[in-house]
């Protein structure tokens, strides 16, 4: 436990949203602040029910206290749970009195950060605490749920053991150099590294399906003026927001919505033309359009039968990975079927904005491609955490590079090591003060 911890204190829960109200104390000084409001030792675990009073007796109101000694709480420290009316007014009179008895007010995310500090989670179960009160989907709540729990920091830590067990095997062989080479030969070494870049490849898939289901898949929506995107994105969010107009070149800026598809969460983003042009503010929408296809899932290409085609240079722009789907639309006015087809490697839908043709298929695919009923053990990730497991894939990728040409073993050792500090800054092996400061202020406080 972290020993020089002074003791926290914050409203754990929004006053007045369910009639009852949290206050949570945790450190040293928890049992004190517990005695002094009880008038006697609180028993742990046991919900008392008590009279809260300020410093001159009076009663400022009654409700549960439970008391939870060290380590068997949520921070592993002492912790102590008020449980009041939902009133701000009640609530802030009992975090004044607290104060008075030896606590002071929590910064945001800090219960989780020493809960992290002291060992209870790693970083990655920590950020999913953020992720699983944050959760705009169903899926995304589920998923993030599991990362708290373990599921994918197991995963990492798993593929962290092969690592190591890699590396002795490589270090002993840089130990005894006239052996060096014979034994990085070995066929069981190259094994054994392949099979560690397949669970590395399986993992960050499931990362980046994690990571979608925690932000949402970002969809972006281009295609020439006038092809029906703006209508595109009012069908599919059910308002009016994109303004449609016939007159070429109105959506000037980036237009985002957001909506759930059955527990998916679905960022759309409407992009101005990405034509060359004149205009100024256009132009500007064009920019921003590009910057936005940097962080895509997916792109819908909107289009009609008569352009579709040479519209497919819309792709080009592209950066790889993003799953590209062409939407034949205004098939209502050319006197199409809708239907879905695979051609060159894309998925090519027929539909028709305004009368709704063949969007359902489109809702289905982009669920599918969101990572919806993908299985049981679906966990959340963050971009940081793709990243991380990126380097190492880069990292793993050089030593079998280096293996398997100049068989030099200091080089292979050195590679793993860095793929080893990438994986260790998943779960918080390896972590520096300012990155441990952006996750935890991004919590709210009372977490
Ligand atoms: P954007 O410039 O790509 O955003 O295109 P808009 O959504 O503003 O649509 C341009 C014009 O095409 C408008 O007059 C729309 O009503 C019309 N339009 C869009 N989708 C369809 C469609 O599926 N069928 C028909 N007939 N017209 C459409």
């Amino acid at each position: 436990m972290n020993q020089n911890a002074d003791t926290i204190a914050a409203i754990a829960s929004a006053p007045g949203a369910a009639g009852v109200g949290v206050l949570r104390v945790s450190g040293p000084a928890a049992a004190a602040i517990a005695q002094a409001l009880l008038g006697r030792a609180p028993q742990p675990r046991h919900a008392h029910f008590a009279a809260f009073r300020d410093g001159a007796g009076e009663l400022i109101d009654r409700g549960l206290l439970l008391y939870f000694p060290a380590p068997a709480s949520y921070t592993g420290e002492r912790v102590l749970e008020l449980q009041g009316h939902g009133s701000a007014v009640l609530l802030d009179a009992l975090l004044r009195r607290v104060c008075e008895l030896g606590a002071r007010l929590a910064r945001p995310g800090e219960f989780t950060e020493r809960a992290f500090l002291n060992g209870k989670l790693d970083l990655a179960q920590a950020e999913a605490v953020a992720d699983l009160i944050a959760a705009r989907s169903q899926a995304g709540a589920r998923a993030a749920l599991r990362s708290m729990e373990g599921v994918f920091s197991r995963k990492v830590e798993a593929l962290l053991q092969a690592l190591i067990a890699l590396r002795v095997h490589i270090e002993a062989a840089i130990d005894f150099p006239e052996e060096e080479i014979d034994f990085l030969a070995d066929p069981a070494i190259a094994a054994q590294l392949e099979s560690l870049r397949a669970e590395l490849a399986a993992l960050l898939r499931e990362a980046q399906r994690g990571v979608r289901l925690n932000d949402g898949l970002k969809v972006v929506i281009m295609g020439r003026p006038n092809a029906g995107k703006s209508s595109l994105l009012n069908a599919l969010a059910g308002s009016e927001r994109a303004i449609v107009t016939p007159i070429p070149g109105t959506t000037r800026d980036v237009l985002r919505e957001a909506l759930s598809l059955d527990g998916i969460a679905l960022e759309l983003a409407d992009t101005a033309g990405l034509r060359e042009t004149e205009d100024e503010v256009e132009r500007e929408g064009v920019r921003r359009a590009h910057g936005e296809l940097q962080h895509a899932d997916v792109a819908l290409l909107v289009t009609d039968a008569e352009h579709a085609d040479a519209d497919r240079a819309f792709f080009a722009a592209l950066p790889p990975g993003i799953e590209r789907l062409v939407l034949v639309n205004k098939i209502d006015r050319d006197g199409l079927v809708a239907r879905a087809e695979p051609r060159d490697g894309l998925v090519w839908l027929w539909v028709s904005a305004k009368t709704g043709e063949g969007l359902d298929t489109l809702r289905e695919h982009l669920k599918r491609v969101a990572g919806a009923g993908s299985g049981e053990g679906a966990f959340s990730a963050r971009r940081r955490h793709v990243l991380a497991l990126e380097s190492a894939r880069t990292h793993l990728d050089h030593t079998a590079t280096v293996l398997a040409t100049s068989r030099a073993g200091e080089l292979a050792a050195e590679d793993l090591r860095q793929a080893q500090h990438a994986l260790g800054e998943i779960t918080g092996t390896y972590t520096s003060d300012d990155l441990l400061g952006a996750i935890f202020s991004s919590f709210c406080i009372g977490k």
